[in-house]
C-alpha cells in the first residue's frame, strides 16, 4: 500500500451525509482536498458543501465500486455502514478507517471486550439473548442496570434503564428480539471523554479530554478542559492513543468514559470518526478534528492538538436550539454554526456554538457565569 500523502486536487469519499462529514469536508477543502459524499439522503449536510455526490443506499454494491473508483480514499463519517459496503470499496481503493474500527464500533459486545482488551476498565456487562439471559444476567450483576440493543442505538435510544424486577418483562417487550447487552448501572460522577487522531505513518496525537453534559440522551454542552485532576486526564489519553493503536486506525477516534467518584474511568463507547464532544477542537486548537481527519486520511502528517483557549461548546438541538442562534451570532466570544439542515425536529442536531475563554480561566469561571455567556 502507497503510503505517499495524496496530492492536493485529489479526492476524499466520505460516506454519510451528517454533520461531521460536513465539517470534514470543509477542513478538507482547506487542505486543497475536494470530496465526494456517498449518503443515501439527497441534499443532505455533507453534500450541500460536497464537490461531487451520489445519493444510493448503503447497500447498491454497484454504486459503491463506481463511488470507490471517483476517489482516492475514503473514509465514513458515522459507524453504522455496513461492513459488507466497506468490503465492497476496500477491493477498488484504500479505506480509512478499515473494516475492523467500523465493526468493533457497531457492536457493543465487540465494543466492551475489545476495551478491556486494550487495557481500558468498562462497566460490568453480560451478553443477553433470551429472556432467561436476562433474568439471570440481572440476578449476577444486581440492579439497577441498563439494557441496551448491541447494534444500531445512540443518543440513548435503544435502551432501557432496569430499576426493579418488575421492569424486566417490559423493557424485554420493548427490546427483543434484538440481540441486548446489560450493564451494571453505573454511578459516575462525569462523563467525559477523550479523542486521538492517528496518522497513516502510525503517528498518534491526543486532544486535552472534555467534560460532557447530556439532556435527554443528547449531548448537550461539552467544557474544554474538563474540571478533572491532570492525572485522570493522562488517563484518558493514554486510553484514547491506546484504543486507536489497538483498532490500527487510520483517522480520528473517540472513547466516551464514565469518571467515578475513585477517579476510575470506566470505557463506555467508542466512535471511529470526529466527535460531537469534540467540536471545539476547530477553534480552541492548532488544528481541529476535521482537520486531522483530512489530514489523517490523505496521509499527510498530523496537525498540532495544542490548545490555545478553554471553550464551552453547546449544541443547538431542535426549535430551541435554533431559536438561540440569533442572540449567538452577536454574543462576544462565541462563535457558531449551522449543519443546513431543514426543519428543527425536536432532539435534532441543528448547529453548535462554542464560547472561547483566555486559556486557563474555565475552572476558575461560575458555571452559571459560562452559561450566561452562550
Ligand atoms: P450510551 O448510548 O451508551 O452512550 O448511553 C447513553 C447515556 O445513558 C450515557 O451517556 C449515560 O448517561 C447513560 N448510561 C449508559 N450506560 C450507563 C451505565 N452502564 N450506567 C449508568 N448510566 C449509563
Amino acid at each position: 500500500m502507497s503510503t505517499a500523502p495524496l496530492p492536493p486536487g485529489a479526492t476524499i469519499g466520505i460516506l454519510g451525509g451528517g454533520q461531521l462529514g460536513r465539517m470534514t469536508a470543509m477542513a478538507a477543502a482547506r487542505l486543497g482536498y475536494r470530496c465526494h459524499v456517498f449518503a443515501p439522503e439527497a441534499d443532505s449536510p455533507g453534500m450541500q458543501v460536497a464537490a461531487a455526490r451520489t445519493v444510493a443506499p448503503y447497500e447498491d454494491i454497484m454504486a459503491l465500486e463506481r463511488f470507490g473508483r471517483a476517489v482516492d480514499v475514503v473514509t465514513f463519517e458515522f459507524e453504522n455502514v455496513p461492513v459488507a459496503s466497506l468490503d465492497a470499496l476496500e477491493a477498488v481503493v484504500p479505506c480509512r478507517p478499515g473494516r475492523r474500527a467500523l465493526s468493533v464500533c457497531q457492536d457493543r459486545l465487540q465494543e466492551k471486550a475489545f476495551l478491556a482488551g486494550a487495557g481500558v476498565p468498562v462497566a460490568p456487562w453480560r451478553a443477553v439473548h433470551s429472556r432467561e439471559d436476562l433474568s439471570a444476567s440481572v440476578a449476577e450483576l444486581g440492579l439497577p442496570a441498563v439494557l441496551k440493543t448491541t447494534r444500531l442505538g445512540y443518543d440513548g435510544r435503544g435502551q432501557a434503564v432496569l430499576r426493579e424486577d418488575a421492569d424486566l418483562d417490559a423493557a424485554w417487550e420493548r427490546l427483543s428480539p434484538r440481540p441486548l447487552i446489560l450493564e451494571a448501572f453505573v454511578p459516575f460522577v462525569m462523563e467525559v471523554s477523550a479523542i486521538a487522531a492517528r496518522g497513516l505513518d502510525g503517528s498518534v496525537a491526543t486532544y486535552d479530554v472534555a467534560e460532557n453534559r447530556h439532556a435527554r440522551h443528547i449531548l448537550d454542552l461539552s467544557f474544554a478542559p474538563a474540571r478533572i485532576p491532570a492525572a485522570t486526564a493522562e488517563q484518558a489519553r493514554r486510553h484514547v492513543a491506546r484504543v486507536a493503536e489497538a483498532l490500527d486506525l487510520v483517522g480520528v477516534v473517540a472513547v466516551e468514559f464514565f469518571l467515578m467518584e475513585d477517579g476510575t474511568l470506566l470505557g463506555n463507547e467508542i466512535a471511529p470518526r470526529p466527535h460531537n464532544s469534540g467540536h471545539w477542537t476547530p477553534e480552541a486548537c492548532i488544528a481541529g478534528q476535521f482537520e486531522q481527519q483530512a489530514r489523517a486520511v490523505a496521509g499527510l502528517p498530523l496537525g498540532a492538538t495544542t490548545r490555545h483557549a478553554d471553550a464551552v461548546m453547546r449544541n443547538l438541538i431542535g426549535p430551541e436550539g435554533m431559536a438561540r442562534w440569533p442572540a449567538i451570532l452577536g454574543a462576544p466570544g462565541v462563535v457558531g454554526q449551522l449543519y443546513g439542515k431543514g426543519a428543527p425536529r425536536p432532539g435534532r442536531k441543528m448547529g453548535h456554538a462554542n464560547l472561547l475563554l483566555p486559556l486557563g480561566t474555565l475552572a476558575e469561571t461560575e458555571e452559571a457565569v459560562l452559561l450566561g455567556r452562550i
